[in-house]
């Protein structure tokens, strides 16, 4: 682009010239007033409130985002009352009982822990034995299961189930029904 400068109004004709060409054109009033053209890098003629693309580096502070942050310490006195604010402390639990069976604490309406483990390791134990005897996998027998344990016979009414024997003593919980 070259620079170019009008330093005064046009010559007489060339003025009429263009004043008939602007009324042609439908334009409201010559723009005959003394102009100043320059050459200008292309990157300013972009709009001016728009995104203007910089050359810079983008700093590393501009992939931070920024948070609020306090502006001044809180006393111990505030921490300690906010975190020891009733709402915030474990409830005390009144609903204990002792278990009946095994003596152990528990809470009123919840299975004693205790006595669930025993059951559970019976329970495995039981079918390890029933593995033992009838080989596995397990099936489902058509019959009724009895688990006799040390110095118990089956009884008449056993008669045709499904008998798994534990060589150890009956626990006090399991009772022969
Ligand atoms: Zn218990």
């Amino acid at each position: 682009m070259a620079a170019l400068v009008v330093l005064s109004s046009p010559g007489p004709y060339l003025r009429g010239l263009l004043r008939r060409c602007w009324g042609q054109l439908g334009g409201p009033s010559p723009p005959w007033a003394p102009a100043l053209a320059i050459q200008t890098p292309t990157s300013l003629l972009g709009p001016v409130g728009g995104e203007v693309e910089s050359d810079e580096t983008p700093s590393f502070l501009d992939s931070i985002f920024w948070m609020a942050a306090p502006k001044s310490r809180r006393t111990i006195e505030v921490n300690r009352c906010r975190r020891r604010n009733p709402r915030n402390l474990i409830k005390i639990k009144r609903n204990i009982d002792v278990c009946p069976e095994c003596g152990n604490l528990k809470q009123k309406h919840i299975l004693c822990g205790y006595c669930y483990e025993k059951v559970k390791q019976e329970t495995a134990a039981i079918r390890k034995q029933i593995r033992a005897q009838e080989g596995g996998p397990h099936k489902a027998p058509v019959v009724e299961t009895v688990v006799l344990y040390e110095g118990e016979k089956p009884r008449e009414k056993d008669e045709g189930k499904r008998i798994i024997e534990r060589n150890r003593k009956r626990p006090s919980w399991f009772t022969l029904d």
